[in-house]
């Protein structure tokens, strides 16, 4: 199964300094930085997924720069990804339209043919057909039963797209492998629309819309869609929010998915931040320790303009909970000193008061909980990856990009090698025989 990565240029200044908590002046953003499998000196995963949504253009507002958006059509995306190693020779290059960007929008705004020669003229390895967000869903849909009439003309622009893709591919005797992509609103819709795929020629399907899906909806999707195709299709997950779910997807014979998950909940979970490997099979989650800065964030400045707090005394704080988390970590600090000085900032964030009016509150209670998990099991300390030996405790502190993006790229290395032990887990244990089913397409 390969773990694909969804880049949106997730790259760090590797010369940061986190005592001055700068970048050098001269540096040159994305020139000077690293990818993941440059700061980490190998890749934390098997591919990589490009949307073109994320690049952007006159139609749709990416992600990228107008020169950058050049620079990828020009030199490919290989190269433009610096993937152009032979030690990352291995790595799938896949692309898709990036549909969430063009959500609201009557028809997406690229056709088939246009795609189809961006994905040639880029090098990629696998491309997906142009797609149609359908949100509408109904688990107990069945068939082609349902959908309102916005689902039901996504689902039908969806498939009109991919047949045109799949012919514009073949015509041009296209170097990448094409994905036909799965839109619906119920299994039954999307089980039909996987059949319907199949029958133009397509082996390999790429399942859309499934990002606000809960596990549980997903597998439904999949059991209609494996019941739909022969065993031999395969079949990748666009946009695998519950990547940390895989293992229980193994029945599915899923043969590649793409998510941003490990990197993005380094800085947008409530709680789990950090990632190791925990007991047996499972992933073991740390609480990143929140010191924003005190001049940027604006919880706190808005503080300062209301007169809850003086300018000087957020600076002193913040420097006080820096100070003391640096000095715990070379063991010149105790855990409760260390604790309380970060809590004392964090009051202010929190619950918007002086630690003194609100230590004892509930949510502060909580949070000094998990902080007190995390100073006390050191787990920055256990990991030996470049970015945790470099970085130390600054790979658990969350604040600004350098550092949560740290901890997110460490997380992908954690996560890759997650699933590494779930293949061989499923290698050792495989049936002698795959599950043979009749299915729609081979009937
Ligand atoms: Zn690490």
């Amino acid at each position: 199964m390969k773990f694909v990565f969804a880049d949106s240029l997730d790259y760090v200044d590797p010369n940061f300094d986190f005592i001055a908590d700068r970048s050098p002046a001269e540096r040159q953003p994305y020139w000077d930085d690293s990818y993941p499998h440059e700061i980490l000196g190998y890749a934390p995963y098997d591919g990589v997924l490009v949307s073109r949504g994320i690049i952007g253009d006159h139609r749709v507002k990416g992600k990228y720069t107008a020169s950058q958006a050049r620079r990828f059509e020009l030199v490919g995306a290989r190269k433009f990804l610096r993937l152009d190693k032979p030690a990352f020779a291995h790595l799938d290059i896949f692309g898709d339209c990036g549909a969430f960007s063009y959500v609201s929008e009557e028809r997406p705004p690229y056709s088939a043919v246009e795609m189809v020669e961006f994905y040639e003229d880029c090098g990629f390895t696998h491309g997906c057909s142009v797609d149609h967000i359908i949100f509408d869903f109904d688990s107990a849909g069945s068939g082609v039963d349902g959908g309102s009439a916005d689902a039901r003309n996504r689902f039908d622009i969806t498939l009109e797209n991919a047949d045109a893709f799949r012919r514009e591919a073949e015509q041009i005797d296209a170097s990448f492998t094409p994905l036909g992509v799965v839109q619906g609103w119920s299994p039954g819709s999307m089980a039909e629309a996987a059949r319907r795929l199949v029958a133009m020629g397509y082996d390999y399907l790429a399942i859309g819309g499934m990002v606000p899906l809960k596990s549980p909806e997903i597998k439904l999707c999949l059991d209609a869609i494996r019941d739909a195709v022969p065993w031999s299709t395969k079949l990748h997950i666009l946009g695998f929010a519950k990547a940390d779910d895989i293992d229980s997807f193994h029945g599915f014979d899923i043969a590649s998915f793409d998510t941003t998950s490990p990197l993005i909940r380094a800085f947008k979970d409530a709680k789990q931040n950090y990632y190791l490997p925990g007991e047996g099979l499972a992933l073991h989650y740390f609480t990143a320790i929140r010191v924003p800065q005190a001049i940027e964030n604006p919880k706190l400045q808005r503080s300062v303009k209301k007169g809850v707090f003086r300018a000087e005394d957020l600076l002193r704080m913040e420097a006080a909970a820096l100070g003391s988390l640096r000095a715990y970590d070379r063991g010149e600090a105790e855990l409760e000193e260390t604790l309380h000085n970060v809590l004392v900032y964090s009051a202010l964030l929190v619950e918007e008061k002086s630690f003194d009016d609100c230590g004892g509150s509930p949510a502060m209670a909580k949070l000094a909980a998990r902080y007190r998990r995390t100073l006390a099991e050191r787990p920055w300390k256990r990991c030996g990856c470049a970015i945790c030996v470099s970085a130390s405790v600054d790979v658990i502190i969350f604040r600004g990009s350098n550092r949560n993006k740290r901890r997110g790229i460490h997380n992908l290395a954690i996560y890759k090698s997650h699933i590494e032990r779930l293949d061989l887990k499923r290698a050792i244990n495989r049936p002698t025989e795959l599950p043979r089913r009749l299915c729609a397409a081979e009937q």
